[in-house]
């Protein structure tokens, strides 16, 4: 476990005998920040994410409000949806937004075989590369639910995987006041990595709200830049989150 002293971001790397290699891939050599991208590494920063798109209007909504704030978030895609709505990933991209994957079925990965892993993740990332012409670096297991198998597998297809610190609870039937104060009263540290769901109903409402609020304090990046600019070790099969 790394910690660095700027930025609250901790990471872990599985034990496990199943992972043999003992290099790790160059990811921070993979992502080159964005031309014109204005981050100041000395300021607060807050990674958005929002899983299980992309829906199509709710993707297009937040996009826009992030636009208005001048912010950037983290979309980790289900691939099955990126083929059904791809106007909305190629959206995502060019809003200047990160996209990454959730899988292509939204199962329990750990619940899998490691061809059957490979499999919804290289399908993932095709679907992704063929859309948007982007090669992932990234990804969340769906439901935060990893084990030794599947980083193992996430370092065969160099990505990251990525949980989260803040969970806006909007999973779970938050309200769009509820979703508010579960992440505006606890975005109070810097480099947190907030879970909120574009396919949720409150969500959007909600961040008409969030996203004007946190742009006061925090720069609002993506994860990738969150590491990029916290860390020099990110690297693939690595599940980095705050906890
Ligand atoms: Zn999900």
């Amino acid at each position: 476990m790394t910690t660095t002293t700027s930025i609250d971001i901790t990471t872990s790397t599985t034990t496990s005998t199943t992972v043999t290699s003992t290099t790790t891939a160059p990811m921070k050599d993979n992502f080159i920040p964005a031309p014109n991208r204005a981050i100041d590494p000395s300021k607060p920063m807050i990674a958005l994410t929002f899983d299980d798109g992309p829906t199509g209007k709710n993707t297009l909504t937040i996009l826009d409000l992030l636009t208005a704030s001048g912010g950037r978030a983290t979309f980790f895609n289900i691939g099955n949806s990126v083929e059904a709505n791809s106007a909305a990933a190629k959206a995502i991209v060019a809003q200047g937004s990160q996209i990454a994957g959730h899988s292509w079925t939204h199962s329990d990965l750990t619940g899998l075989s490691s061809a059957e892993i490979l499999s919804e993740m290289t399908r993932t990332r095709d679907v992704i590369k063929k859309v948007t012409g982007i090669d992932i670096t990234m990804f969340r297991p769906p439901y935060g639910s990893s084990n030794a198998n599947l980083l193992a597998v996430a370092k065969q297809v160099n990505e990251a995987a990525i949980n989260w610190s803040i969970d806006s609870n909007d999973w779970n039937g938050a309200s769009v006041d509820q979703i508010y104060n579960n992440i505006i009263n606890n975005a109070n540290k810097n480099g947190a990595i907030v879970l909120c769901h574009e396919n949720q109903a409150n969500t959007p409402e909600a961040m008409k709200k969030v996203i004007p609020e946190l742009a006061k304090t925090y720069q609002l990046v993506t994860v990738e830049e969150l590491l990029y600019y916290s860390t020099k070790t990110i690297s693939a099969g690595t599940l980095y989150n705050n906890k």
